[in-house]
């Protein structure tokens, strides 16, 4: 569902950019909103929630899916805790759907689907791993780390039941923007793949921005 935020940039208590395959950890605190821009289109934005002042408590693709009856995120999507709670609302949204089912990028996944040789490439999860390595403030550790939201990632559910990861259905300066229902510690991967068409094959930089 397409919704177009009434925000304006200038009016932004914060703003950061995410370089191409860079990632980033921060806290949106309960009543702000947290937009997501893609910059320059087709990028895949792999992002975890967590309740900063308990991150056992994080962002659950099943709970979320199972109680919006549907695979797909956008405008009005309930993003729900393991614990059942919210976490925040999709308010806005000019891309039209985002991924929450096809994971993120792995050297192991990158081993698996592509070839021996792409075990060193950049990952998501390495991303994800650095951040809480750099920042052990939060108190998110390795078994924390696990699905996760796709924002801008095309995977496609065929009639048959299948997924697959197509070419973005984003494109420059799309966005989606959420309402924090809570405190959360929002954890990004830029992602870097360069093997399928997430990032169209050229990843590139996005821009995060917060309203009071
Ligand atoms: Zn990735």
């Amino acid at each position: 569902m397409i919704i177009a935020s009434t925000l304006r940039p200038e009016n932004a208590v914060h703003r950061t950019t995410v370089d191409a395959g860079d990632h980033f950890i921060g806290i949106v605190k309960a009543g702000q909103t947290l937009r997501i821009r893609d910059l320059e289109g087709n990028q895949a934005a792999d992002t975890l929630f967590f309740n900063a002042h308990d991150t056992a408590e994080r962002y659950s693709a099943m709970d979320t899916v199972r109680e919006q009856g549907a695979l797909y995120l956008t405008a009005g999507s309930r993003l729900l805790s393991s614990e059942g709670r919210l976490l925040l609302t999709i308010t806005a949204d000019t891309c039209g759907r985002h991924d929450t089912l096809g994971g993120a990028c792995a050297s192991e996944s990158n081993t698996v689907r592509y070839d021996l040789e792409k075990r060193h490439m950049h990952s998501c999860r390495d991303n994800w791993m650095q951040a809480i390595a750099d920042h052990p403030e939060y108190g998110i550790t390795k078994r924390d780390i696990t699905h996760n939201i796709n924002f801008f990632m095309n995977v496609p559910v065929t009639a048959e039941g299948g997924l697959t990861f197509e070419d973005g259905i984003s494109a420059p300066d799309k966005y989606v923007e959420m309402l924090a229902a809570m405190d959360v510690v929002v954890l990004v991967s830029n992602c870097p793949q360069l093997n399928n068409p997430c990032n169209g094959y050229n990843p590139t930089p996005i821009e995060l921005l917060v309203w009071d």
